[in-house]
């Protein structure tokens, strides 16, 4: 039973949190590390600057 309810606890937490990060505006992914001049994450904005 605890493990059922700390699955459920992880779950709602991931939620919120990708609500509360940044979309990226090339893969729309929900990442911490999206630029906010550019709106695109580390790993996009690497692809795109090759
Ligand atoms: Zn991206």
């Amino acid at each position: 039973m605890a493990e059922v309810a700390l699955t459920a606890g992880d779950s709602e937490a991931l939620t919120v949190e990708k609500a509360d990060l940044a979309k990226c505006a090339r893969c729309w992914r929900h990442l911490p590390d999206v630029n906010t001049e550019t709106q695109l994450c580390g790993r996009c904005d690497t692809v795109l600057h090759e």
